[in-house]
């Protein structure tokens, strides 16, 4: 593999690209106009340029890029996460246009791309499900009857779901018809397509996923888990490596479970296996990503292994090498991801141009991004600024450690989630490791944080006026 082509943007062509360079491989960058001087192209040995903004007119084109890549003898295309990374389709295109597409087969992604199909391959594996159906729903009628069957309240979902859409929960049965449809037509116009099904709403979960490794000769490991329970929208925010809450023994229960799912889908390359945890310690298997999870450096900080390394050592034919026994817990890490939103203002995007941007430094930190100053975010796509990960020997220490690296990272010109992670971090329930999904209904107020935070600004201006006035005294005063 000499040429890897990263079919993507932002940090996570940056953060490919980076191991790609490492290990000797050239790499070709694709972008869309509003792109054109983004840091990743800069950084690549070759760049395309694929389309127009929008998503479907440059990211999305896979025939462009895999024709593209042809041109430019492309040897292996990553796709990153979203975009391509989970369309069948395209990782069979790859494979017929004589490249290595840089994650599973095809089949897998299609088995564990859709919920329903997930639910049954991993059907015969004794892996505990959340209570619920494996079809998708026919009518309102059976909807009803199942509803009321699971025990209200339920969570109707999208099969093709992803991203926290198309999810609504129903706490009575009157309320099931208005969200059936709702559900129904948000899939549709997500997705493309709109089945749904029912499941129980577990009413206080974590949301804890395990890393997964496996090459193309049955080998099949486990990184140990993140927890990723601090959610805006059903859709992660801050996560940690270890979780606070895992035993050894629930630790090795889960990371079995996982394994067996990437067996029941033939699995290769790196992977994740989520699942819901209740507050008695029960565990449900919720759903397999296909591809590099956003969160998976604080993997890599406790692990000390360089996944996208292991995803192309795998995708070229190498076997693992590493044993499930030679795998430990190093330390703790924990992630924040630094999104262009309005945190103050329900988490809304809040794209536009970042007149500052200065990155925190030090020893623990790592910043995965792919912004400089002075661009700005586009509002075309995900509005991810950059991931900011801390590491520690203690989960005290990692906490620690974000809150400075927090206080030194410097974006003017967007609102951005920072204020957000340092409340987490300094919040009482995350720092004891008592929260579950709802940690952000729960205890997040954003008005009282902005208040909070102009207060400290004005003492921070009250602070910076009296050292002046008192180094003025001293400059005064003679000797
Ligand atoms: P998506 O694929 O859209 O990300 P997931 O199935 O991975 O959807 O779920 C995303 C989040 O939604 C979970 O982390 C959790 O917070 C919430 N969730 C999903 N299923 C349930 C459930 N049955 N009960 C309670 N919360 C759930």
């Amino acid at each position: 593999m000499k040429k890897i082509l990263v079919a993507n943007r932002g940090e996570i062509a940056m953060r490919v690209m980076k191991t790609a360079k490492r290990m000797g491989i050239n790499t070709v960058a694709i972008f869309s106009s509003v792109d054109r001087n983004a840091p990743h192209v800069k950084f690549a040995d070759e760049a395309i340029h694929i389309g127009g903004n929008p998503s479907n007119e440059s990211y999305l084109l896979g025939e462009r890029i895999i024709e593209e890549a042809k041109k430019l003898k492309v040897d292996a295309i990553h796709p990153g996460y979203g975009f391509l990374s989970e369309n069948a389709q395209f990782a069979d295109a790859v494979k017929k246009n004589d490249m290595i597409f840089i994650g599973p087969d095809s089949v897998s992604i299609s088995m564990m791309g859709d919920k329903l199909a997930a639910k049954d391959a991993v059907k015969n594996y004794d892996i505990p499900m959340v209570p619920g159906i494996d079809k998708a729903i026919k009518d309102k009628t059976e909807a009803h009857d199942l509803a009321l069957k699971i025990g209200y309240p339920v969570l109707i979902k999208a099969a093709a779901g992803g991203g926290g859409k198309g999810m609504r929960v129903v706490n009575e049965a009157k309320n099931l018809n208005a969200q059936l449809e709702r559900a129904i037509s948000e899939a549709l116009s997500a997705f493309g397509d709109g089945s749904v099904f029912i499941e129980k709403y577990i009413s206080s979960p974590r949301h804890i996923e395990f890393q997964i490794l496996a090459d193309n000769y049955g080998k099949v490991l486990h990184l140990f888990e993140r927890e990723c329970s601090i959610q805006r929208r059903h859709q992660k925010v801050v996560e940690e490596a270890p979780s606070s809450i895992l035993t050894a023994d629930l630790r090795e229960r889960m990371g079995d479970a996982a394994i067996k799912v990437a067996k029941s889908c033939n699995y290769t390359g790196a992977g994740t296996v989520e699942f819901l945890v209740d507050d008695a310690l029960n565990y449900y298997f919720l759903e397999m990503n296909t591809r590099l999870q956003v969160e998976h450096p604080v993997t890599e900080y406790i692990t000390g292994l360089d996944l996208v390394e292991q995803q192309i050592n795998i995708a070229r034919g190498e076997p693992l090498l590493l044993e499930q026994t030679d795998l430990k817990i190093n330390g703790h890490a924990l992630e924040l991801r630094v999104y262009a939103e309005d945190v103050f203002h329900d988490f809304l995007p809040n794209v536009g141009q970042m007149k500052t941007y200065k990155i925190p430094q030090g020893n623990n930190i790592r910043v995965d991004d792919g912004y400089e100053q002075g661009m700005e975010i586009p509002i075309f796509y995900d509005p991810l600024i950059s991931k900011l990960i801390t590491y520690g020997k203690s989960r005290t220490e990692a906490i620690q450690k974000m809150v400075e690296a927090i206080d030194q990272y410097l974006i003017v010109g967007v609102n951005t989630t920072l204020p957000f992670g340092k409340f987490v971090c300094q919040h009482q329930a995350f720092q004891n490791g008592l929260f579950d999904t709802h940690f952000v209904q729960k205890y997040f107020n954003g008005d009282q944080l902005k208040a909070d935070t102009e207060e400290e600004a004005k003492v921070a201006a009250i602070l910076a006026l009296k050292l002046y006035f008192e180094d003025q005294v001293l400059l005064r005063t003679p000797n």
